[in-house]
């Protein structure tokens, strides 16, 4: 039988990256690999898009990883280095960095090293969260273009906030700011998946994918999504207990829901120590044998308690050992954040190490 186990479809992997290249035929395409592939498994997802013409990753130990792992194609370290001492790995480990301070530009400036860094100039277009103002742009530019450790072809690049949101007027306003601050001269780049299913303006020479690489639809409204992209996980358990309730019957901690009838209850082995999150309501959807029966009472560590209801002649044909999906080809991921009030990039980057994994054939 098995427990809690993340199904990888490279497949569908390969089918996402394929629509991202519809969607940006002109652009290359910085995959985005941080926080452990979005939960698939960081050397995995890289060896299985040999395709991709760069990797995104948010911390140097991930990019080292992926060195290590052999991995040819760029890397970038998409916040940048935190302190001096990582410059000389960088340069080490032949890894591209993102600059967004003038502390980073000053650390660049006085290190040492065997050869210059490849750099991509992060400006603040209105995220106000990383990257150089507008008003600093042009004096931190050239600065850095005339720092003896920075390779000559540097890539302009910004981060867009509100691009799932077809009719927030922030991503035009971006963008605005962006065409106005860059040229033709330098290679730029400015949409995530957002930008890339939305706004084709936005798309630029790099494209720079994480959400829709893994199946998962980026816009608040799914029929912004055109075209239709694979899940690359499923998420699945098994029932190990069915039990026969009374109406009245309550079920988990802190009694938390009681039963409105007489019914069957099933508990599967996953729970928020598996990453399944602890917030899903009553009423979340589970995907067994063919139908769908919602989530009852609180999610546990290890397990999960859900109302298998019962068939015309009071019985059920559901059997321990049977299988659930939690979330994937049979249950978007979508609808689980939404019961959990979080969004899919949280779920699948909480999937922890507990969780089997295996390949899908
Ligand atoms: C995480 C990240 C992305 C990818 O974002 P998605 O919404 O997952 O496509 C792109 N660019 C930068 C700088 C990021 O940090």
């Amino acid at each position: 039988m098995r427990t809690a186990t993340a199904i990888i479809d490279f497949q569908a992997l390969a089918h996402n990256y394929k629509i991202i290249k519809s969607y940006a035929p002109n652009s290359k395409v910085l995959a985005v690999l941080k926080a452990n592939a979005y939960g698939h498994g960081l050397e995995r997802i890289a060896k299985a898009l040999p395709q991709a013409d760069a990797f995104g990753v948010a911390r140097l130990d991930e990019a080292i990883a992926l060195r290590k792992a052999g991995i040819f194609q760029p890397i970038v370290l998409l916040e940048g280095f935190f302190s001096p001492d990582e410059l000389t790995l960088l340069s080490e480990y032949n890894l591209e960095t993102i600059i967004h301070s003038k502390e980073q530009l000053a650390a660049i400036d006085k290190a040492h090293l065997d050869s210059p860094i490849k750099v991509w100039l992060k400006i603040d277009t209105g995220m106000h969260r990383l990257g150089i103002s507008p008003a600093d742009f042009t004096s931190f530019y050239h600065a850095l273009e005339q720092s003896k450790n920075v390779q000559s072809d540097i890539i302009l690049m910004s981060h867009l906030g509100c691009a799932d949101d077809l009719n927030d007027s922030t991503t035009a306003i971006q963008l605005n700011v962006f065409k106005q601050l860059t040229s033709s001269k330098h290679e730029c780049s400015l949409a995530n998946s957002a930008g890339i299913c939305g706004w084709p303006e936005t798309h630029f020479d790099w494209v720079r994918p994480g959400l829709m690489l893994y199946g998962v639809s980026p816009m608040l409204q799914p029929s912004d999504q055109k075209k239709a992209l694979q899940p690359v996980m499923t998420l699945k358990s098994s029932l190990i207990s069915i039990r026969r309730i009374n109406e009245g019957d309550s079920v988990g901690y802190g009694s938390f829901w009681t039963s409105a009838k007489d019914t069957y209850i099933g508990v599967i082995a996953i729970g928020y120590g598996d990453g399944y999150p602890r917030h899903a309501e009553n009423g979340t959807p589970i995907y067994i044998n063919g139908r769908i029966v919602p989530i009852i009472g609180r999610v546990s560590m290890d397990m999960i308690t859900v109302d298998l209801g019962e068939g015309a002649a009071g019985k059920i044909n559901d059997k321990v050992g049977d299988e659930a999906t939690l979330w994937g080809v049979e249950l978007p991921i979508e609808q689980i954040a939404m019961r959990a009030t979080t969004i899919p990039y949280e779920l699948l980057c909480n999937i922890s190490r507990r969780v089997h994994i295996t390949i899908k054939k």
